[in-house]
């Protein structure tokens, strides 16, 4: 006959208290919370546990449950009334820059009709690999896992999804083994039926609405605005994207469509305007090398820091 406290005396060096132990009989149930551990670790453990419950002579069975404490993860989703505004350009040096102040952040790139965060964070043709039934997010060399559309169609496929799939879809990615607090979420361009359906389904904590100067006064960020209204996502502000020309010989920067008009429609919008991006070619350069500015020391990269830094601020206000 096997005793309970032998078991339990075998896997206290290998489980180091987090394996509880139940025996019925010939059978050895075991619960082993895996909190906080990588998720690369479990299958090895678990294998570790079992083979030296399995090695009592009275235990024809042994069940082993892993169990993870669910960390709250907020989600905050980076939206546009249309493309080509620099939308995922924002959600990923966003991301670079909130994870560079110490905060665990993960990217969901839910951009059906263009996921280009494989590309602008340099893990272009990596494949997620799945463990259990949920996705292991790729890690990036900047410090924030990704998970996109891109890496789970064909980039031809997925335009023609309709709302409840793409909600589906954006599920695998946000359902998945996150080693995150926070996920920024690249949402796909526009303001239809798929962004409505991903936004009710997955309740972001707080929308940054991307805007370039020329498009403020337009009716499209305030449908992207109304949008969240309508969800009871809270607004945490408007940044606006390609403000100005940055000279890429003398660093000067010039306002084609003068300076002032963002923080004055962010305000007759009634939201927050969280800072401006020039419209510079080294970060369309860095972008297309997947080498994003944000990551670096340069001027470009503090643009992205201010706008970090209001966003920390509102996480904070929010507790
Ligand atoms: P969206 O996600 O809104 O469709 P992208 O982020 O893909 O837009 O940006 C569209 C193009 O504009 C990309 O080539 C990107 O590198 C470039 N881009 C975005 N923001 C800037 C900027 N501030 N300065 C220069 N190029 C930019």
């Amino acid at each position: 006959m096997t005793d309970l406290a032998s078991i339990e005396a075998a896997l206290a060096p290998i489980a180091a208290g987090r394996a509880t132990v139940r025996l019925d009989d010939e059978r050895a149930n075991i619960v082993l919370d895996v909190t906080g551990l990588p998720v690369g670790s479990h299958a090895e453990l678990e294998a570790d546990i079992r083979a030296a419950v399995e090695a009592f002579p009275g235990v024809r069975e042994v069940r082993v449950l892993l169990t993870s404490e669910r960390r709250q993860r907020r989600l905050i989703a980076v939206a546009s009334g249309k493309g080509g505004v620099g939308k995922s350009t924002i959600a990923a040096n966003l991301a670079i820059t909130l994870a560079r102040s110490g905060q665990a952040v993960g990217l969901v790139d839910a951009d059906i009709y263009g996921p280009s965060q494989p590309k602008l964070l340099g893990v272009e043709g990596i494949k997620p690999r799945s463990e259990g039934e949920k996705l292991v997010p790729v890690p990036t060399p900047y410090g924030v896992p990704l998970l996109s559309m891109g890496q789970l169609v064909a980039p031809d496929q997925a335009i023609a999804w309709r709302g409840p799939m793409a909600g589906g879809a954006l599920g695998q990615l946000v359902d998945a083994h996150w080693d995150a607090d926070l996920l920024v979420l690249d949402l796909p361009p526009g303001t239809g039926d798929v962004q409505l359906t991903m936004v009710q389904k997955h309740k972001p904590a707080g929308a940054v609405i991307v805007s370039t100067p020329q498009d403020l006064a337009l009716i499209d960020a305030r449908r992207a605005i109304d949008l969240f209204a309508r969800t009871g996502v809270p607004i945490i502000g408007l940044v606006e994207n390609m403000a100005g020309y940055a000279c890429p010989h003398c660093g000067e920067v010039s306002e084609p469509f003068g300076s002032g008009g963002a923080e004055a429609a962010a305000q007759a919008l009634g939201i927050a305007f969280l800072g401006r991006v020039p419209l510079d070619i080294a970060i369309r350069t860095a972008s297309d090398a997947g080498t994003p500015p944000a990551a670096g020391n340069g001027p470009e990269a503090a643009a992205f820091e201010a706008i970090g830094g209001r966003v920390r601020d509102w996480l904070a206000r929010q507790g």
